[in-house]
Order: C-alpha cells, then sequence, then structure tokens
C-alpha cells in the first residue's frame, strides 16, 4: 500500500504524517524542509525570509502553534517611501507622506474614476481599489519589483481577497489617526527559538513513526509498473501504489515521460527566484521595525526583516542586529547575471545610504539562493496550471504543494492542502 511522496518540504512531510498508510519520502537536499529550511549565522536562525505563522483558518493555525513553542507578536512593519517610514499597508497612514502626495493618495481614493470597471488584471484591481495615487506612489513600484513582472500582465489571484478599505479608515488615515488593515495578519506566531525549521521538523518527527524519510537522494527515472510506479535512484529502486509530487512541476518533468504540448505549456509556467543576504552588524540602527519595505527601484531588495524583533534568541549575545534582505530575480534576468559578491557588495551598499547599516559594524555577510520561491501569477498562469495539472492527474499522478500545485500557498494554505489530499487517499468524507 506504500505511497511515494516525492519532496521533503512541508507538503511532503505534513502529507507523510496525515495518510493514515506507510509512505516513503524522497528529498533531494540533505536538509528536509524546503523553503520552511532555517539556517545558522553565528548562533542566528534564519529563514528563507522570515516564515511568520498566521492563518485565516484557525483550525490549521492552532494545530501549528501546538507543534512548536511560538510567540505571539504584534506587526510592526513599515514602507520606506522618500526616506519617511510610513505604516504597513501604506494606504492605513497616508499621514506618513509629505502633504502633496497625502492629498493625492486621499482624493483619488475618495473619487475614483476606476471604482465602476471590472478588474481584468492586477493594475487594474489597484486602480480600481484604492486609486491612482496609492496605486502610483506604492502598489504598482512594489509589486513591479518583487514580481519582475508588469502588474498589467499578472491576474487578480494574488489580490482578488484584498478588500476594498472603507472610506472613514482612509480619511483617519490621511488625518493621521490610527487604523489597521490586513487584520488577519496583525498578530502572527513565531518559534521561540530554532527558526520556522522547528515547525518542518515536528511533522518530519510525526511522519517518520510510519514513513520512511530518504534524503540526499538523486531521482533519476519515474515509471509506471503493473498498476504501481518505479522511482530509480542513486540510491536504490522505490516502488509505491500511489505517487504524489510535492516537488517542484519543473523538477519532476525532468524524469516522466510527456507530450510535448505538455512540456510546452509546462515551460510557460512563471517563477522567481530568490537572493537572501543575511547580514550580521554590531549595531542596530533599523528602529523597532520587524520588516521594512522598498518599492524604489534604486535599492536592490524589495524587503529587509529585523531577526532581533523576534524575541530574544533572535539576537546576537552582544547586541547588534541581524537582518535579512531579500532580492527576487528570474533565471534569465539581468540579476541573474551579477556574482554572488556582487550582489553582497550592492546590498551592503544600499543599506549604508539609508543609514541602515555601516559597512564597518558589518560583522558577517551570508547569501543564499532559492530556485523555486515565487509562483507568478501571470495572464496564463491560471489556465497553464491547470493543463499541466490534469494531464498529470489523468496519469495517475497527484500533486501538493507550493510548485507542485503551482500555487502561491502560504505554510497554512500547505498543511490545509495536504489535510485536504490526504482525506481523499484515507477514504474520508467529508459530507455535503
Ligand atoms: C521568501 C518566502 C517567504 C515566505 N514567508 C512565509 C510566511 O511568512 N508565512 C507562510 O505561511 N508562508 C511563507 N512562505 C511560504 C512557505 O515557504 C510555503 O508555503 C511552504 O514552504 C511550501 O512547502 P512545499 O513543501 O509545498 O514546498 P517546498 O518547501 O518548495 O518543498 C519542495 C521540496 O521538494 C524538494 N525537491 C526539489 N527538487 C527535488 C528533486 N529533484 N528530488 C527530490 N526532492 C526535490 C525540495 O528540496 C523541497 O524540500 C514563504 C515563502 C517564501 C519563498
Amino acid at each position: 500500500m506504500t505511497t511515494i511522496i516525492l519532496g521533503g518540504g512541508l507538503a511532503g512531510l505534513s502529507l507523510a504524517h496525515f495518510l493514515k498508510d506507510d509512505s516513503i519520502v524522497l528529498e533531494k537536499e540533505e536538509q528536509t524542509g524546503g523553503l520552511c529550511r532555517s539556517f545558522q549565522l553565528n548562533g542566528v536562525s534564519y529563514d528563507v525570509g522570515p516564515h511568520i505563522m498566521f492563518s485565516r483558518n484557525h483550525v490549521v493555525l492552532d494545530e501549528m502553534v501546538s507543534l512548536v513553542e511560538t510567540s505571539r507578536i504584534k506587526r510592526s512593519n513599515k514602507i520606506f517611501h522618500k526616506g519617511r517610514l510610513v505604516k504597513y499597508p501604506f494606504e492605513n497612514d497616508l499621514a506618513a507622506l509629505e502633504p502633496a502626495e497625502r492629498d493625492y493618495c486621499l482624493k483619488e481614493f475618495l473619487s475614483n474614476p476606476y471604482e465602476g470597471y471590472g478588474a481584468g488584471n492586477m493594475l487594474h484591481f489597484f486602480l480600481k481599489t484604492f486609486g491612482e495615487g496609492i496605486t502610483k506612489l506604492y502598489l504598482q513600484p512594489y509589486n513591479e519589483k518583487i514580481w519582475k513582472f508588469d502588474p498589467a500582465f499578472m491576474d487578480t489571484q494574488m489580490v482578488e481577497r484584498i478588500p476594498k478599505p472603507p472610506k472613514e479608515d482612509i480619511i483617519k488615515s490621511a488625518q493621521g489617526v490610527e487604523t489597521e488593515g490586513y487584520v488577519h495578519q496583525l498578530y502572527f506566531h513565531y518559534p521561540k527559538k530554532g527558526g520556522i525549521q522547528c515547525l518542518v521538523d515536528a511533522y518530519r518527527n510525526l511522519a517518520s513513526k510510519k514513513a520512511k524519510i530518504v534524503s540526499s537522494v538523486n531521482i533519476r527515472k519515474i515509471g509506471k509498473d503493473k498498476g504501481g510506479w518505479i522511482v530509480e535512484t542513486d540510491k536504490g529502486r522505490f516502488s509505491g501504489k500511489t505517487l504524489i509530487n510535492c516537488m517542484p512541476l519543473h523538477e519532476l518533468f525532468q524524469y516522466i515521460e510527456a507530450p510535448d504540448e505538455i512540456r510546452n505549456t509546462l515551460n510557460e509556467l512563471k517563477y522567481n527566484s530568490l537572493y537572501t543576504i543575511t547580514v550580521q552588524s554590531k549595531k542596530d540602527n533599523a528602529g523597532d521595525n520587524f520588516a521594512l519595505n522598498f518599492a524604489d527601484k534604486n535599492v536592490v531588495f524589495h524587503r529587509i526583516s529585523k531577526l532581533n524583533f523576534l524575541g530574544k534568541n533572535y539576537c546576537l549575545p552582544k547586541g547588534g542586529s541581524t537582518i535579512i534582505a531579500e532580492i527576487t530575480y528570474r533565471p534569465e534576468s539581468y540579476l541573474a547575471g551579477f556574482t554572488d559578491e556582487e550582489i553582497k557588495q550592492k546590498v551592503l551598499d544600499d543599506l549604508e545610504a539609508l543609514k541602515l547599516v555601516k559597512k564597518t559594524d558589518v560583522t558577517a555577510v551570508e547569501l543564499r539562493k532559492f530556485k523555486y520561491a515565487y509562483v507568478i501569477y501571470d495572464l496564463s498562469h491560471r489556465k497553464n496550471a491547470a493543463k499541466v495539472l490534469q494531464y498529470l492527474k489523468g496519469i495517475g499522478i497527484r500533486c501538493c504543494g507550493r510548485f507542485a500545485e503551482f500555487e502561491y500557498l502560504n505554510m497554512d494554505q500547505t498543511i490545509e492542502h495536504s489535510h485536504n489530499l490526504a482525506d481523499e487517499f484515507n477514504g474520508v468524507s467529508h459530507g455535503g
């Protein structure tokens, strides 16, 4: 009855735990956890960009929080806009802008000519929901920067759940009266120590009671055999009745046979890779902030996060600070052409120019690259992803997880999808 699970990230490990039958998890890297891995720099654990635990789904949030010891922390994120710090989300702190920009944002929000139109793409959605001022000053440039893709060519899947802010809130925000937006992530949980790896390790421990987890394995070929599946690897042949893919689709297709038409569609699925540059400094000049967003294209990173904010176990023993800067890039893009040293230098130059870190105070810099970081919801994504997943389902391969389903899934949604797929395999009916 064994199920073979490809990929030992959060999806693969939680699924192995939720399935009632035995499974084998095959993971390429030595360390399981995928995007939920954490690394150490001088005793401070850091993630692939800090992974905070929050969810609209209270059942999943309770499950995550029950598995690790966490702190509950109030968000303190800001947007760095022309030398000013604007509280996140931008539209809830218009009073922090210079008066002309504040009035531009407020007037275009209250009297918005785009309000009555449908939103055919992400840019339309921003204009329709927030008006021209907020869109042009922040939402458009920030999204261009993080996606490295024009929001006019992206669909609305990412943003369609964002509610239109109440007029009273935006008026208050322009008057300097504090309001909060995106309240479902105003408070979040974070492991007291060890970074987000603790969460994925907890699932691994639970899974390993009945699953075999094989890491550092190189898959060579995947094929069908007498109604089951055979996966050939450098650590031997694994056979199973069922195959579930939790690794990126682009990886899976290296090992299976597929018609050209499907491969061509797969190649149309776009994603961003990520550099994280972790910088430790003897001093802490970033204020009492967790994350700062930068829409300015002259700054190389789109976000920095200060880990001190996450609790005493994320502070260096003798003070100072640990900051992670994030830079997205596409494998074939301009930014991918720089050497690691050049990227590190650009980050340090920008941190110094912004007076956030002085180069002479820097004690350590570590760069990491993650090939599969962000699914891009371009205008053809929905159609292309559905076609590829339908093909795989047709040949008996089910997919679960962020790059396996090719959806922008956060940890809570990844776990939710694992639960749902496991229920299906376990024969659990949800009724109705
Ligand atoms: C920068 C960033 C910040 C994020 N922040 C948050 C956050 O704050 N909160 C939140 O809830 N979520 C966050 N997420 C999302 C979260 O990381 C994902 O939801 C989750 O990690 C997805 O897990 P997964 O198992 O589907 O994918 P992955 O973690 O990508 O796992 C895939 C696994 O497949 C393995 N694999 C790949 N190729 C092969 C191969 N050839 N053979 C075998 N194995 C292979 C990989 O090594 C990996 O272990 C963030 C994501 C990113 C990129």
